[in-house]
């Protein structure tokens, strides 16, 4: 069977099936495997915060040594065929070659909103990051600075339901990671920047997790939570921003300045995975995140992860594996047939 996308999802279900004793190609795009997840940061703070991000280095060293597993890195699919099985032609390095297998699963993931259209000022003020920018400046060098000046902010703001929630774009859906992944790191960066104040813009907070309640009101001591979106983001004379929004407290417009304004940017569907959908003839509309019911899928194609719907880690590998569960049976009834 092929898996196609080689981040937390297919990674999961590729070793699930492969420890079953099926044969798995595991076709990934990109040059590595694990997809966003590997790129994200720990954020322990004094004690481990449950975020995830570790699990994905243990499955993809179980993936490198499972030999029922054939990795194909910098591979995209090119086209697939349907006779009795699937034929696969892939692209890679010039090279084209062809797999037949009898199940596919779609892993392919989602892609990050790209905030660019919205008023906050992204792509023009350098001190306005998504919250993956940010993630990944806390991977790379354990500490945020302001990219203007190099400087430690001393304060931050979080704008939340960044490209989610929003019935202007036609984005229905919560994202489900945001508000945890956004507390989770201004806790962890307080943790390291003694100092630095926080304050969370949100809807309401979207309790997803482990623990999260528990989490949830010991950053609420923590963290300033002011309930309302801001309208726009500015930049002031002396290189800091200014938020202005309406605050419920006082039921009037207020502004507020800071050193760094982070977007929490939601979960997309990506548009490989609508190449894909359209290579293997689904109905995108499946794959629009706002969907209640399952998806049609057609006979021997399955789907799991943050290509279905917003999903964090956790959820991602029981999706996987759920899905192998379900190919594993396919396989082995087809078989008989
Ligand atoms: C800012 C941010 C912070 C987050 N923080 C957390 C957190 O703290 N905790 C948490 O649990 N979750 C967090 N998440 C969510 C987490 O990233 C997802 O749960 C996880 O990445 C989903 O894994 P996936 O494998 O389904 O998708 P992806 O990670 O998107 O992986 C898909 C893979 O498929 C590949 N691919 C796509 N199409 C093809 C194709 N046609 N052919 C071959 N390969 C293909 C891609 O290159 C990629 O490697 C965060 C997400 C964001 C955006
Ligand atoms: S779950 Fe997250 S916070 Fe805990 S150790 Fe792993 S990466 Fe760090
Ligand atoms: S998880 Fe929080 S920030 Fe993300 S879309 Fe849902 S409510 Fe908004």
């Amino acid at each position: 069977m092929m898996v196609i996308g080689g981040g937390i999802t297919g990674i999961s279900a590729a070793v699930d099936l492969a420890r079953l004793g099926v044969t798995v190609f595991l076709v990934e795009n990109s040059g590595s495997l694990g997809g966003h997840a590997a790129r994200l940061s720990c954020k322990a703070t004094d004690r481990c915060v449950a975020c995830g991000a570790c699990m994905v280095e243990e499955k993809i060293r179980q993936a490198t040594s499972n030999a029922n597993i054939r990795i194909y890195l910098n591979t995209r699919v090119d086209k697939i065929d349907r006779d009795k099985r699937f034929e696969v032609t892939l692209k890679q390095d010039g090279q084209m070659p062809h797999i037949d297998v009898d199940a596919i699963l779609m892993a392919s993931g989602f892609a990050p909103f790209h905030p660019v259209n919205k008023p906050y000022g992204y792509g023009r003020f350098e001190n306005v990051m998504t919250s993956l920018e940010l993630d990944r400046m806390l991977r790379q060098s354990g500490a945020v600075t302001r990219p203007s000046d190099s400087q430690f902010p001393r304060n931050m703001a979080f704008i939340q339901c960044v490209g989610s929630r929003d019935s202007s774009l036609g984005h229905l859906w919560c994202s489900k990671i945001c508000c945890g992944a956004a507390l989770r790191m201004a806790r962890c960066i307080q943790n390291r920047q003694q100092g630095m104040e926080a304050t969370f813009f949100y809807i309401d907070v979207q309790n997803f997790g482990k623990n999260f309640q528990i989490y949830y009101a010991d950053s609420r001591q923590r963290v300033r939570m002011i309930r309302s979106i801001p309208a726009d983001v500015l930049k002031t004379a002396d290189d800091r921003l200014k938020l202005s929004y309406f605050d419920p407290d006082t039921q009037a417009y207020q502004e507020a300045v800071f050193d760094m304004v982070i977007l929490s940017i939601g979960l997309m569907p990506s548009e490989s995975t609508r190449n894909l959908a359209a290579m293997l003839n689904i109905d995108m509309a499946g794959f629009a995140y706002a969907r209640k019911t399952p998806i049609p899928l057609p006979e021997g194609v399955f789907a799991a992860g943050a290509a279905l719907e917003p999903m964090s880690i956790a959820e991602s590998i029981l999706s996987a594996g759920k899905a192998a569960g379900n190919i594993y049976r396919y396989l082995e009834t087809s078989s008989q047939t």
